[in-house]
């Protein structure tokens, strides 16, 4: 494959950009790789296993010069890192952000944006329970959404190259408004965690099941059900505070679902269950 930018900055070297540098170098689809995360251990580590070409002390060095600048930090970080960077972009820049929710990325990250700079908001939907630097695989994105929420003044030409990086990368592009993806990823993403972290939390204060006993025992259901509540608390704490709206819509929605359900054991309402069961798998199996 050929190069698709010349030089790439990755603000954030976490589970996600490391996984694009990683997949951009495997593709050869950038010319030259820079990086920059907050934490200096973060920075030495990135240099010690050759994350990037070269590992920047500063958000300004990282991005001078760089035609595609990836914000890959947490939601709540994406202003302020937009603002820092801001006056050190290259005219005809492209910005870019991996963040998983859209409206509050795009509201911080847009009034700092200097004339003549693009601006794609994005989201791979992918991921592990993993984070860091060493966390990143070049083959997280094969076969993966990625979505873009673009701005209705978004410079088609420059959508077009974000696109071809991104499917270069193996993804599979799809667009849309920003509202309706944190609606989506509430349902798809963001409910289910919170619950996954609250099962962990019930288990947790259950004093008459032991931890040793979660543990040794953790049949399928909890195993499964709660691997994602090992991801990161900073990014997780961030999705809520910035996802509120939606979220809360879903919670609302779950919790009077498993008042149903829970009034159905109740009353030893059996038909109930199997009919709410029977649709819910076949639901479920369409879901590859
Ligand atoms: P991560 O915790 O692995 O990495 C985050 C990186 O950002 C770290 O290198 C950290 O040092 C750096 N950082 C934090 N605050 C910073 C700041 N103010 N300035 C500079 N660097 C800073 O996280 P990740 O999983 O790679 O997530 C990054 C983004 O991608 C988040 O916005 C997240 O919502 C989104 N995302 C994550 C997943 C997932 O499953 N992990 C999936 C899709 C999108």
């Amino acid at each position: 494959m050929s190069v698709i930018y010349d030089r790439v900055a990755l603000i954030g070297l976490g589970l996600i950009a490391g996984s694009m540098a990683h997949a951009m170098r495997a593709g050869g689809l950038a010319g030259e790789i820079t990086g920059y995360a907050r934490s200096s251990a973060t920075r030495d580590t990135a240099r010690e296993i050759g994350l990037c070409d070269r590992v920047c002390d500063s958000a300004a060095e990282t991005v001078a010069g760089a035609d595609l600048v990836v914000l890959a930090v947490p939601v709540g970080a994406m202003g302020a890192v937009m603002a820092e960077i801001a006056p050190h972009l290259a005219p005809g820049a492209t910005i870019t952000d991996v963040g998983s929710v859209k409206q509050s990325v795009i509201d911080a990250v847009a009034p700092h944006l200097p004339a003549g700079v693009h601006f794609i908001p994005g989201h791979p939907l992918a991921g592990t329970e993993h984070s860091g630097p060493r966390a990143g695989f070049a083959s997280l994105f094969a076969n993966r959404w990625w979505l873009l929420t673009p701005l209705p003044d978004t410079d088609p030409a420059a959508l077009a190259r974000l696109d071809a990086l991104i499917t270069a990368m193996g993804a599979k592009t799809d667009r849309m408004e920003a509202p309706h993806h944190d609606l989506v990823l509430a349902v798809t993403s963001h409910a289910p965690h919170l619950i996954a972290y609250t099962m962990v939390g019930v288990a947790d204060h259950l004093r008459r099941v032991s931890g040793e006993e979660v543990i040794q025992y953790s049949a399928a259901g909890f195993r499964d059900f709660t691997r994602i509540a090992a991801s990161d608390p900073t990014m997780w704490r961030d999705v809520f505070l910035h996802n509120k709206e939606a979220t809360l819509d879903i919670l609302g929605r779950f919790t009077e679902e498993l008042f149903v359900l829970q009034r159905a054991i109740r009353m030893g309402d059996g038909p109930q269950l199997h009919d709410y069961f029977t649709r819910t798998r076949a639901i479920r199996r369409g879901i590859i």
